[in-house]
């Protein structure tokens, strides 16, 4: 096989790329994953040389965030690998009422929620407690259900990558944003940038309100565990997590994969495990809940 390294290097710095790389310790269920060739992105040059690298080497190029979205079952990635760490971020008046917010795809959700919130900007402070980055949030149009609302809601415009290694500046329509759904799962182009509108209110009300999702996460979701978060994307409304309960899964284990007690729609890892168990428990969940309630469960989580 060829080894690219150099060649890799070359374009995205010298002893800038590993090879081989174990990733699990950046995936948050932390499925034993290593990647032919990894590297990290700091900043925009690098984001855009590693789709200029992946192109002009055919390499197949894979972003991740936080690694919080993704089972990946696959013991070994081919080609590239981008974790993406260029976080920086800028906020202008508009008018009075508002400001925009202009924050690179690699900015952890969490931190920027808590920073929002506590400078009395609304649109993203019940994000607080979601693992991740911007650019994985857009992707997955990530969410909070008390009151439902998404991160894709106050976007106005971002700056993407195309396929060909080439930047667009879009608006949020291009975007479709749906439940757990944008076009970039369809285009797989790479944000770079986001562009969002928040109003300027009482910190008191922002901080209040990213306290209550910070609660409500700890009161109802397992902590300090190796998980995706929710499996499983609800349908039409029901709770997925509501149906492994109901069909008597909560506890369910198989190898060093579980159904987690405190939220069934958690599968919780405990470190060591083999992929292969993870997918007979997914097989497992999917069929119960079909045979019990006729209902097909789908993955939220990216299954790789
Ligand atoms: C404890 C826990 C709680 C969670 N709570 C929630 C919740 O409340 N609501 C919710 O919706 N989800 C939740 N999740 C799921 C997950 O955190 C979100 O989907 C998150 O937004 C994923 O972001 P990420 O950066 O980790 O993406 P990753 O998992 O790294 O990647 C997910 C996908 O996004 C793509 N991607 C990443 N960055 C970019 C980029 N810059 N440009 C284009 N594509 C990109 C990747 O290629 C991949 O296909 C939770 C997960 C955990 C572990």
């Amino acid at each position: 096989m060829i080894n690219y390294i150099s060649k890799l290097e070359e374009i995205l710095g010298k002893g800038r790329v590993k090879a081989n790389f174990d990733l699990s310790p950046y995936l948050t269920l932390r499925t034993q994953t290593k990647v032919q060739y990894y590297f990290e992105a700091v900043t925009r040059r690098d984001l855009i040389n590693a789709k200029i690298a992946s192109l002009k080497l055919q390499l197949p190029l894979f972003i991740i965030g936080g690694g919080s979205n993704l089972a990946i079952i696959k013991k070994k990635l081919t080609g590239l690998t981008v974790r993406n760490k260029y976080i920086a971020k800028k906020i202008e008046p508009i008018d009075q009422n508002s400001v925009k917010l202009t924050v690179t795809s690699g900015y952890p959700v969490s931190k920027l929620a808590k920073e929002l919130a506590n400078a009395g900007y609304e649109g993203l402070e019940y994000h607080l407690g979601l693992p991740g980055t911007v650019g994985g949030a857009i992707y997955m149009n990530s969410k909070w259900t008390k009151p439902l609302s998404y991160v894709g809601d106050n976007l106005i415009s971002a700056t993407l990558l195309d396929s060909r290694g080439k930047l667009k500046r879009v608006d949020k329509n291009y975007f479709s944003f749906a439940y757990d759904q944008s076009i970039l799962q369809k285009t797989k182009e790479i944000v770079l940038e986001a562009t969002f509108k928040l109003k300027k209110t009482k910190a008191k009300k922002t901080k209040e309100h990213a306290a209550f999702s910070l609660n409500y996460r700890k009161e109802t979701q397992p902590i300090g565990v190796f998980c995706s978060g929710c499996f499983f994307r609800n349908v039409d409304g029901v709770s997925a997590g509501k149906l492994i309960d109901q069909a008597g899964l909560k506890g369910k284990r198989i190898g060093k994969f579980h159904v987690s007690q405190k939220h069934a729609n958690f599968i919780i890892h405990d470190g060591v495990g083999k992929a292969e168990d993870l997918k007979k428990l997914i097989k497992l969940i999917k069929s119960q809940v079909k045979t019990k309630f006729g209902v097909k469960l789908e993955e939220e989580v990216i299954i790789i």
